[in-house]
């Protein structure tokens, strides 16, 4: 750890609230964390120490096919050479707005930026100036942007920004009629995620008859459909479209975290009914135009189709959480998995409260597999079955030693 410690004693002078960053690790239980990084490869990370870690966390969600995929980087590298931000748009940035409109429905165009917050944010402004209103709804503690409407929060943002945005209960369709009613008349957009976790919350995908509440609240008030698919995108359908797996057709949609493998891109796209109020708005970014992330991102589309990632991915989460619940049984431990195979979450004990899944993210994590104790797992294709069989063995010794003595001294479990 003797590198980490220094480069904690850096950042903390010099980066703002990487101290409180590390209160809100929470947990002495995380002290092994894995906070600075030297390099990442495929499934595992290699931490400033030389400690190696095999990677379930997939940086939160951009990792979608292997760190530093070898198509990706190629056809990064090859863009690198004509030039990447070059004041005119590339060759290759027309290339992968039209990839996007084909490739998605209901998609007439595209908008490119760089977070996630870029894409929601332009969304919303799509909204307000398509319906001539003001107001948003998101969901309690639902996490859409860093930016002033609707951060989490709330110190340095003043009232008036944030009182145009007003919540609902996610998957509750009497609050969100109820949230409707309260804001009739001036309601822009009804913001949904396809998969919902809020801090220190089990994550939750949108319920049929959520997403038929929305939709059928949308046509009532007159307010558009923006689709949050930043966290979810390219991990609930084959296409990448998480709206085709609820079943919903959003007027706009957001894609971010895993469209180009680890590089900045985050897009919003929608239909020709919301073209004009797209073509109406300026937002404008100095990288938005950034070709080599857009050829990055082209061919992260191009690989994950070609090898078969979405399956792969599937596949993986449901072997992991198989083998982790088995693991736990022989050990006499309770578990529950929650949340989506490429998205999920593994509960340790019947006692309320995450003490025990603090317990067990960190014996994991001393053990070499990342995982977090309060966010739910990010599959990349490149785990291997190897790998996920070390997971397991991994999670067994876990399971019988760390967490089996914490029941037995605490009497929790
Ligand atoms: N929407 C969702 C659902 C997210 O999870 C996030 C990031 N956690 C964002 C938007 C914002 O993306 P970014 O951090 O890239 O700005």
């Amino acid at each position: 750890m003797a590198r980490a410690a220094l480069l904690g004693a850096r950042a903390e002078r010099v980066l703002p609230g990487a101290s409180e960053r590390k209160g809100q690790m929470l947990s002495q239980f995380l002290t092994h964390l894995p906070r600075y990084v030297a390099r990442a490869d495929a499934a595992l990370l290699t931490d400033v120490d030389g400690r190696e870690f095999i990677d379930l966390m997939g940086a939160y969600g951009p990792n979608l096919l292997g760190h530093r995929h070898p198509r990706v980087e190629r056809a990064a590298e090859r863009q690198r050479h004509n030039g990447d931000t070059m004041g005119g748009l590339g060759t290759v940035t027309i290339e992968l707005a039209e990839h996007v409109v084909d490739r998605f429905d209901p998609v007439d165009w595209v908008f490119l930026g760089k977070n996630g917050s870029d894409a929601t944010s332009y969304a919303l402004r799509v909204a307000r100036h398509a319906t001539g209103r003001s107001r948003v709804l998101i969901a309690e503690a639902a996490y859409h942007t860093a930016h002033d409407w609707g951060t989490m929060f709330p110190n340095g943002v003043p009232e008036p920004h944030r009182g145009l945005t007003s919540r609902y209960v996610y998957n509750d369709a009497e609050s969100l009629r109820a949230a409707v009613d309260d804001v009739s008349g001036d309601l822009a957009a009804i913001m949904l995620t396809p998969f919902h976790q809020g801090f220190y919350e089990r994550p939750q995908v949108a319920t049929p008859s959520f997403v038929q509440a929305v939709h059928h609240e949308a046509l009532r008030s007159g307010a558009l459909v923006v689709l949050d698919d930043v966290r979810a995108g390219m991990r609930m359908h084959p296409s990448g479209a998480s709206h085709e797996r609820i079943g919903i057709t959003p007027d706009i949609v957001c894609f971010g975290k895993a469209v180009a493998n680890g590089r900045a891109v985050s897009i919003c796209a929608g239909s020709d009914e919301v073209r004009e109020a797209a073509d109406a708005i300026g937002y404008l970014g100095t990288f938005f135009g950034s070709s080599v992330a857009h050829a990055a991102c082209l061919e992260t589309f191009r690989t994950f189709d070609e090898e078969g990632a979405f399956g792969r991915m599937l596949e993986i989460g449901e072997r992991l959480s198989t083998g982790i619940c088995q693991a736990a049984r022989d050990a006499d431990i309770a578990v529950e998995v929650t949340g989506y195979p490429t998205m999920a979450m593994v509960h340790v004990g019947h006692a309320p409260g995450p003490y025990l899944d603090h317990v067990w993210a960190a014996g994991m994590i001393r053990r070499g597999v990342l995982i977090h104790p309060t966010l739910a797992w990010y599959t990349c294709a490149a785990l291997t079955d190897a790998q996920i069989d070390i997971v397991v063995e991994r999670a067994a010794d876990c399971f019988a030693t760390d967490v089996a003595a914490e029941v037995a001294a605490r009497h929790v479990g």
